[in-house]
């Protein structure tokens, strides 16, 4: 029967007229399936290849498109092209969140990614954020260990809360981060109803060679709001895409969210002796000692086509940073420099910048070539090497050959952060708990903590658990002790063998 509206010709991936899309060709109607079928050949195949790997971390994400638009002028600050007053510039910003796998509901617990590819007319600028401005652990060796310990057991493969808090409690300079995640923007209602943060410090630069410290803030224009646990929990079961499908639909109705772009600004001189170090990626700097200044307003006012070519291939790297912008000492930045591009590579292809989501909008004039899946090419009278007598391109070593940098000295080693005067572990996590919460959030926090720890937390990893909340505040710590040990006391048999840990070598026997 003839199809209604029927659309072109199918066509395999060649071009060649497709002999069928219902039957594969056989040796008679019983006969086997013929291996020179090239169609169906060629359509298995190509199904098999549909996938590429999932991030490590961040693999549950989505995104939208739309514009950065500069309404300040912050010229004194940095020269960034696209960071000047009237500056409209195109972006892609990508929501995820950080443990779970590509199926993963959209309600977890967790941080938030806050990614952002910003299209300049100096090549692309990424910041690749978080909706905190804090993290977990100040240097980057320790991040793969983080992660696996946020991620699965190796025998039963599921998560595990006794090897998450038995991380964070030999971690204590996690406490700000986990203080922030179990409460109540620890599950934001939607992508639209969250901040973003650039998180680390960055260098900014003016047109006069001038160094500040910068951190950017992505204020919601939608307001903060977030979900309870017991929210959460229900729209897990019900819709796993909940955030995903929030954003979608928002911009497809038109309903536009936006962030208000917002810096804190350090005069250079200031880091040595400010009261926190100012690098360290567990702490924030006080917004009563620098005021967020206003710089514009990012609105997302385009869905993505196609979500595998526009977000799923989309590779944010921090070691995209455009002329007016440079890294700090913040020793988590100078490894993700590192590791985003080097993940691409691996995930994508050696040439995944040519990618039309991830290729610049700007001149490119690079002397790359060739590699798996290469299209792009230099005209063939452009030399391949340099310096080259014959037009080639040329680095301007003169304008783009030494950064501003940062001013530094002593031996190799290996050392935690220099302390400043009021820096600790669980100093920050304190003021948060005792200065910004309200009381509800007060309570909330502390039952997501109970609930969180009652389930599968066994010693030595529970007590100390008590210790790291006593830290954070007093009163916390007791009523998370009192809190864990009521639960366990209803559910645990009065006496018998002590609890084991689950993949311990004693779980196994
Ligand atoms: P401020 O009083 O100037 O700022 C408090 C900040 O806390 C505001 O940005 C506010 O965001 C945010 N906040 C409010 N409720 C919560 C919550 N339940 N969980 C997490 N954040 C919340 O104080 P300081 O700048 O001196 O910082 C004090 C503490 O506030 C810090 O130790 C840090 O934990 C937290 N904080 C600090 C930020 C910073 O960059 N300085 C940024 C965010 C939090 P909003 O305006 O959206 O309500």
């Amino acid at each position: 029967m003839a199809e209604l509206n029927p659309g072109p010709i199918t066509t395999n991936n060649h071009g060649i007229p497709a002999g069928s899309d219902n039957q594969s060709l056989t040796q008679g109607p019983q006969g086997p399936v013929l291996l020179h079928d090239h169609y169906l050949i060629e359509k298995l195949a190509q199904f098999n290849r549909e996938r590429v790997p999932e991030r490590v971390v961040h693999a549950k994400g989505s995104g939208a498109f739309g514009v950065l638009e500069i309404t300040e002028d912050i010229s004194r600050y940095t020269h960034a092209e696209f960071l000047q007053k009237g500056k409209k510039t195109e972006v892609l910003a990508r929501f995820s969140t950080v443990a779970g796998e590509q199926g993963s509901p959209d309600t977890w617990r967790d941080p938030r990614g806050f990614a952002l590819k910003f299209y300049t007319e100096d090549g692309n600028y990424d910041l690749v954020g978080n909706n905190t401005p804090v993290f977990f652990i100040q240097d980057p060796i320790k991040f793969p260990d983080f992660i696996r310990s946020q991620k699965r057991l190796p025998d039963s493969g599921l998560r595990d809360h006794n090897m998450q808090w038995d991380f964070w409690t030999l971690r204590p300079e996690t406490a700000h981060q986990v203080t922030w995640l179990m409460g109540d923007r620890g599950i934001p209602k939607s992508f639209r109803h969250m901040d973003g943060f650039g998180s680390h410090t960055y260098l900014w630069v003016n047109a006069e060679g001038e160094r500040f410290w910068v951190k950017y803030h992505f204020k919601t224009n939608q307001g903060i709001e977030f979900l309870t646990q017991a929210e959460a929990d229900e729209l897990a079961g019900s819709a796993p895409d909940h955030h995903r499908q929030d954003l979608f639909g928002a911009i497809a109705n038109g309903d536009f969210p936006s962030w208000s772009l917002e810096v804190q600004i350090m005069p250079y001189a200031d880091a040595e002796n400010y009261r926190f170090n100012p690098f360290d990626l567990t702490k924030v700097w006080s917004q009563k000692d620098y005021p967020r200044i206003k710089v514009g307003t990012m609105t997302l006012n385009r869905n993505p086509r196609n979500f595998h070519s526009e977000i799923e291939l989309a590779a944010f790297a921090p070691s995209n940073l455009v002329p007016g912008i440079e890294a700090s000492p913040d020793k988590m930045l100078l490894g993700r420099v590192f590791s985003y591009a080097d993940a691409h590579r691996y995930r994508i292809g050696t040439n995944y910048a040519e990618l039309p989501v991830n290729a610049p909008k700007s001149q490119l004039s690079s002397y790359s070539k060739e590699g798996a899946m290469r299209h792009h090419y230099n005209s063939p009278d452009t030399p391949v090497y340099a310096p080259n007598s014959f037009g080639g391109p040329h680095a301007d070593e003169e304008r783009y050959g030494n950064p501003a940098g940062w001013d530094t000295s002593g031996d190799q080693i290996r050392s935690a952060y220099v302390k400043h005067a009021e820096d600790g572990d669980f100093v920050q996590a304190g003021i948060l708990y005792r200065e910004v919460m309200t009381e509800d959030a007060k309570e909330r926090l502390a039952a997501n903590i109970i609930g969180h720890v009652s389930n599968g937390v066994v010693e030595p990893v529970r007590s100390r658990v008590f210790d790291y909340w006593t830290n954070v505040d007093a009163e916390l710590g007791k009523k998370v002790r009192e809190g864990v040990l009521a639960n366990l006391a209803e559910t645990e048999p009065a006496a018998g063998p002590s609890p084991v840990a689950p993949g311990s070598e004693a779980a196994k026997i």
